[in-house]
């Protein structure tokens, strides 16, 4: 059985080698790096959808070097009281499924097995993420339209993802556990220093949710230094500025070896109401 419901009626789906189905014929083939698409084609806008192979890429290479572990760590930190065996993990905008994987494998060395699946828009993420751990089930899907069941989560994880608070509320059990991570205000600032003219501060999400109680909250400010070009260029390529920034300014950070830079994360943790 797959741990997501058929995007068009809403029944289970079941896993049949390489197709998932529902009880109504609806069918879904398993891409050959192991993600279902459960888009809906009305669901789809443009014709390319989320991170592209170059921010995949680029994400991939900087995340493996190590420069955020110290904010996977404290997330890993900070879930692993509410998960037990069995509990139902979906990460809502996994990306490339560097922080999917890694929390899952912590909480697996940690004795706790929970189910994990996860979804993300972008078809090049899922090839990436498909490759990390194959105990988590991918889908590619909308945040706005999570392809599970309502009240079938016990924890919902959102990080630098679009969020939906209607969906997350809609998709967790009574007493589940939502996780968010997000930029703080001045997250990067120096690398968009060297960029723009400008450089703005980060806009700082609502800390307050409907149908939802904050129970915890963190912050992690640490100075990275970024010692070789590529670092660099990876760590831009991977933001959402890089796809903003004309191709002069985009040169500016040609010419740097090395760059210390500021990384400030929020986590905020809530129980649904
Ligand atoms: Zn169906």
């Amino acid at each position: 059985m797959s741990n997501f419901i058929c995007p068009v009626c809403g029944k289970p789906l079941i896993i049949k080698e390489k197709i998932l189905s529902c009880t109504n014929k609806h069918n879904f083939d398993k891409a050959k790096s192991g993600y279902t698409n459960l888009l809906m084609s009305q669901q789809i806008k443009a014709k390319h959808h989320g991170d592209d192979k170059l921010m995949v890429r680029s994400r991939q290479a900087f995340l493996n070097r190590g420069y955020y572990n110290p904010l996977l760590s404290k997330i890993c930190d900070m879930i692993k009281k509410y998960v037990s065996d069995g509990s139902r993990i979906l990460d809502a905008g996994c990306g490339e499924c560097w922080y999917t994987a890694n929390i899952y494998e912590y909480l697996v060395n940690n004795k706790i097995k929970p189910i994990i699946s996860a979804i993300d828009i972008s078809k090049d993420a899922l090839t990436a993420g498909a490759k990390r751990n194959k105990d988590i089930e991918l889908a590619v899907a909308s945040v706005f339209k999570l392809p599970v069941k309502t009240n079938s989560c016990d924890i919902l994880l959102s990080l630098f993802a679009p969020y939906c608070n209607e969906e997350a509320a809609r998709v967790l059990k009574k007493d589940g556990v939502l996780l968010r991570v997000f930029p703080l205000e001045k997250h990067l600032l120096s690398l968009k220093t060297v960029v723009y003219d400008q450089p703005y501060e980060n806009e700082i999400e609502i800390h307050t949710l409907d149908g939802f109680l904050l129970l915890e909250k963190a912050e992690i400010r640490n100075k990275i230094r970024l010692s070789c070009n590529e670092d660099i260029i990876n760590l831009f390529t991977m933001t959402p500025y890089y796809y903003k920034t004309c191709a002069d300014d985009q040169k500016k950070l040609q010419a740097l070896s090395s760059l210390d830079a500021e990384t400030e994360f929020g986590i905020l943790i809530y129980r649904k109401l």
